[in-house]
């Protein structure tokens, strides 16, 4: 079994090899395993959005960093990225349906061109809360984006960023060599503009994935051991930490596959099915766009390209929100990496 995985790992790029993985004749031959059985299993089949609450919009494939489970397959060379016109659709669409939360990623968000002024017009038009997905090393990268610091300040912005692990050897392992270094650096310069630091009210949470084929530990835990590290070896605060599980898509898939992982990996997301987490999966309050203006459930299902159907509105120049609050919800076997253990989202757990 082992062997044909790997022979298909050279396509993993492309999202029908990917689902076609996700889906083939591995372990799934009585149908009991399959995402879709667990829903119905718990009355919950066709998954439904409760309410939308949040816009999570991809600015762009671009990014500094090649991070080993980027399940984006993002990096320098990537040139997808969202125009000022598709932007503005965004700012119109928030001004007219009060989303109460916006959250940018990409890429690296901020390496898009119109970046300043898409944050600048989306809190015009009300956004109460406007979160970036900022890597860090990006404000230490270019002192062209050495003030992002004072700009997400002056725009109230929630920063969270990826820090793998407190430690050198696990975050460079992972993110690429000199990036741990380089997180420091820019943590300090956020806490020194008051990010982290209580009382100000600007918000920096950390984000923590496993490194390899295993599910994240608790996420209190977590919290409790980053923030006295990072304390006590470089006086760095933050508010709060949030645990994610790595879903077997994209580059995470492509390791699972490479090491050997896939099909233990897949057995442990499974058989850590949590119930429980099914009310808090985000694709039930948040629409994904990514660069091109295209409309998602998730992030997750914007990189195995399973738009929502076009009968509901599949691109933001048609955006109906009664469809959409409608619509059934595709889901996949990528989606056990939502419910396992204490669920996973782009908040951090959620059971
Ligand atoms: S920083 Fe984020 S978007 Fe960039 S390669 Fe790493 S995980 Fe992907
Ligand atoms: S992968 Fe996306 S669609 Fe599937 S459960 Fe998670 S958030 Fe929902």
């Amino acid at each position: 079994m082992i062997k044909s995985l790997k022979a298909q790992a050279h396509t993993l790029s492309e999202t029908d090899a990917q689902l076609d993985l996700l889906n083939g004749p591995l372990f799934y031959d009585s149908g009991n395993s399959s995402f879709t059985a667990h829903l119905k299993e718990n009355n919950q089949f066709p998954l439904k959005p409760t309410n939308l609450e949040i816009f999570q919009i991809n600015l762009g494939y671009m990014c500094n960093q090649t991070c080993a489970h980027c399940h984006v397959d993002a990096g320098p060379d990537r040139k997808e990225i969202m125009t000022r016109d598709n932007m503005q659709i965004c700012v119109d669409l928030v001004r007219k349906h009060n989303f109460k939360t916006i959250d940018l990623t990409g890429g690296a968000p901020e390496m898009n061109p119109d970046f300043r002024w898409f944050v600048t017009e989306l809190k015009k038009a009300g956004a109460q809360e406007i979160i970036v997905r900022c890597n860090l090393t990006i404000i230490v990268a270019n002192k062209k984006y050495n003030d992002l610091p004072e700009f997400f300040k002056e725009h109230d912005v929630r920063v969270v960023s990826s820090l793998p692990y407190y430690k050198s050897e696990k975050t460079d392992k992972q993110r690429g060599n000199g990036v741990f270094d380089k997180s420091i650096k820019a943590l300090k310069m956020l806490n020194a503009v008051g990010y982290g630091k209580p009382g100000t009210g600007l918000i920096l949470d950390l984000v923590y994935n496993p490194a390899g084929a295993f599910l994240p530990g608790n996420q209190m835990e977590l919290e409790s051991d980053f923030k006295k590290e990072l304390s006590k070896s470089w006086d760095i605060e933050f508010n709060s930490l949030l645990a994610i599980t790595n879903l077997p898509i994209s580059r995470f898939l492509d390791y699972l596959v490479k090491s050997e992982n896939f099909v233990d990996y897949m057995v442990k997301l499974v058989n850590a099915f949590n119930p429980s987490a099914i009310d808090g999966l985000m694709c039930r309050n948040t629409i994904s766009i990514d660069w091109d203006g295209h409309m998602f459930d998730c992030d997750f299902n914007q990189m195995l390209d399973i738009k929502i159907p076009a009968a509901n509105g599949s691109h933001i120049s048609t955006f109906d929100i009664d469809k959409l609050s409608k619509r059934e919800i595709s889901v996949n076997q990528h989606c056990f990496g939502c419910t396992a253990g204490a669920g996973s989202s782009c908040q951090g757990t959620t059971a």
